[in-house]
């Protein structure tokens, strides 16, 4: 099943997608895909429902908004894989970097990227985005972690590079301009997508930048979740970023970063593709 919001800013609809072209509006049953409808346990009265008699429009002809209303936590893994680790300079780590982004920074997949004022370091980061189902705290192995997923959904990780490593202190300076989380098209439900080897990329202007595969992934996505819930209560609706692997402009010599007017397409096997433009604030 695909879970999407479709509408303009401020006006999205709960909705699900029914072909590669069409979606049908569920909102008067679930209210929107929130911490709130999840934990009230819509998803069990979307399975009981009957779509076929629902009315079907043209997914064309709406804007997608990111498939969760603004999540209350926003939490990234780093270093994730091991060939983005060495182009970052860094040591593959022993146990996952974790780190928290401004929610308020989630966008819809097709929305603008802007770069924020002065910046000459903003940069790209295709990512597979776990979206939880169902609260989980203390979990007691990875093996739990299935239960508690929603889903999978393509994030970009944008992040400015001289705020996040250049300024002392955390990488959060650098994560939480507005717009730099783009996300979406919509939501995979767990039961119908294996996460463990898709393919993952972003392309800029056309020209393919990152191009890997999650099985490079050096902390499982199930392994990421029980490693969190150590340390804080996953929520219904909140993500995870699990990751980046190579390409990223800063790992170019020299570094690439992106300039307003360029085009970012972000892709995963098995999910489909989102893609903003770049602008300037
Ligand atoms: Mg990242």
């Amino acid at each position: 099943m695909k879970l999407a919001r479709l509408g303009s800013i401020g006006n999205e609809r709960a909705a699900l997608i029914v072909s590669d072209s069409e979606a049908v509006f569920v909102d008067d049953v679930v209210g929107d895909w929130s911490r709130t409808s999840l934990e009230a346990g819509v998803m069990e009265k979307i399975a009981s429902l009957d779509i076929s008699s629902r009315p079907r429009v043209a997914i064309a002809d709406y804007r997608l908004g990111a498939p969760v209303t603004r999540p209350t936590k926003v939490i990234c893994v780093g270093l994730n894989y091991a060939q983005h680790a060495i182009e970052s300079g860094a040591t593959p780590p022993t146990e996952p970097i974790i780190f928290m982004k401004a929610p308020d920074t989630v966008v819809g997949g097709s929305d603008d990227i802007v770069v924020p004022p002065g910046s000459l370091k903003t940069d790209y980061e295709v990512e597979i985005c776990v979206v939880i189902g169902k609260s989980a705290l203390y979990l007691d192995s990875p093996a739990q972690a299935r239960e508690h997923i929603l889903g999978y959904t393509i994030s970009q990780d944008v992040s400015e590079r001289y705020w996040q490593l250049e300024r002392s202190g955390q990488w959060v300076k650098g994560k939480s301009f507005p717009s730099f989380n783009p996300l979406g098209p919509w939501i995979v439900t767990a039961d119908s997508l294996d996460p463990n080897d898709l393919r993952l990329w972003c392309s800029v202007d056309g020209e393919m930048r990152q191009d890997s595969r999650t099985s490079d992934l050096i902390f499982g996505i199930d392994h990421c979740i029980w490693y969190i819930s150590q340390f804080m209560e996953l929520k219904a609706g909140d993500i995870i970023n699990t990751g980046t692997p190579q390409g990223v402009g800063m790992g170019f010599k020299p570094q690439r970063y992106l300039q307003g007017g360029e085009i970012i397409e972000t892709g995963i096997e098995g999910i489909g593709t989102i893609k903003s433009k770049v602008v300037n604030a």
